[in-house]
């Protein structure tokens, strides 16, 4: 099987989720070649070749134009799966190349057994598996789920590509979300909040299990999503990636996208009723408990001391 990955760059820097697309295909067993709309200060530790356009040229993301680029090095390569990040670049060009092609597209694969794909379902309750019926595909990978072994190592053989098409939309750039309050990528102990908690006043007894472990709270995406708490403390895909000293999720049942955000935590302590949680598959204890009762009892066993 021939792949092609598409790499991302953004402000000078290639972002780590194009390893994850390197895993992907060592998992498949497939060859590869990647294509980027990079630059040569920032070229990917990668072992085989390298469509590199220019990012000072055709910008960071112009859709039109990166299409064109990439629809000539797919008709040069012929791979048989395209391979994305499930991110904002993923979730604009993907669609438009596999349209281009009248291919197949699978969107946000966990993982890929006999040649199917695995995506998640009902808000990744359930999964579903699914395979292509097309001689080419494209694919886009859930933030997380295919992770190097190793380190990235090689280098590449880059050959440049350039397009004449021209630009239908002007790039302005990236604008930084506004970080405001806690920063928990600086924190060195975590307690986060899932579902679990059942609703908006037992955040407190979190945060307070928190302020005792000289930590900060942060929680899950449905948490924030109900305005229980703030944004910024979103562990996550779509919100913060941290890698405290002590993480403990209460009441959090361990989706792929929280791993993402959590999962290089140095411990992990888990407090969940589901004996089977999945976040029970990377915690170093799950302590299968109530956590209504254990965490204000912890809390006070910390202040007693
Ligand atoms: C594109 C995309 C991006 C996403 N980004 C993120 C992200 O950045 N961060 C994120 O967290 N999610 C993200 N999600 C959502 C993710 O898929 C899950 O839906 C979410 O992580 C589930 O949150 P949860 O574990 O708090 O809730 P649930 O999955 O509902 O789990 C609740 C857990 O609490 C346990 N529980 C219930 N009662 C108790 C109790 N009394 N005591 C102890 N345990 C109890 C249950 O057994 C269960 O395991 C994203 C989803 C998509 C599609």
């Amino acid at each position: 099987m021939k792949t092609l990955l598409v790499g991302e760059y953004r402000d000078g820097k290639l972002l780590n989720a194009t390893y994850e697309l390197v895993a992907f295909a060592q998992k498949l067993g497939a060859d590869s070649a990647m294509f980027l709309v990079g630059s040569d200060s920032a070229l990917p530790k990668y072992a085989g070749t390298l469509y590199l356009a220019d990012a000072a040229k055709y910008n960071d993301f112009n859709p039109a134009v990166h299409k064109q680029l990439l629809l000539d090095v797919i008709a040069k390569e012929q791979p048989e799966l395209i391979v994305f990040s499930h991110s904002s670049y993923g979730w604009d060009l993907a669609p438009r190349v596999a349209m281009a092609l009248n291919a197949a597209q699978i969107s946000e694969v966990v993982d890929v057994v006999d040649n199917t794909f695995v995506v998640p379902s009902c808000n990744s309750k359930l999964r579903r598996d699914v395979q292509s019926k097309t001689a080419q595909t494209v694919v886009t990978l859930q933030g997380g789920a295919f992770g190097l072994s190793g380190e990235p190592s090689g280098t590449a053989n880059v050959v440049k590509v350039d397009t004449d098409k021209a630009a239908q939309v002007e790039f302005g750039g990236y604008e930084a979300v506004e970080k405001g309050g806690v920063d928990l990528t600086k924190a060195e102990i975590i307690v986060s909040a899932g579902r679990g908690i059942g609703k908006p006043e037992n955040l407190a007894m979190i945060a307070s299990l928190a302020e005792a472990l000289g930590g900060e709270y942060g929680a899950s995406r449905p948490v924030v999503d109900a305005e229980w708490a703030e944004h910024n403390r979103q562990v996550g895909t779509t919100g913060q990636t941290v890698s405290p000293k002590l993480y403990v999720a209460c009441g959090i049942s361990g989706a792929i996208q929280h791993l993402a955000g959590m999962k290089k935590s140095e411990f992990i302590i888990a407090i969940n009723t589901d004996k089977d949680a999945p976040i029970g598959e990377v915690a170093d204890v799950l302590v299968v408990a109530d956590l209504k009762e254990l965490v204000p009892a912890l809390t006070a066993k910390l202040q007693s001391l």
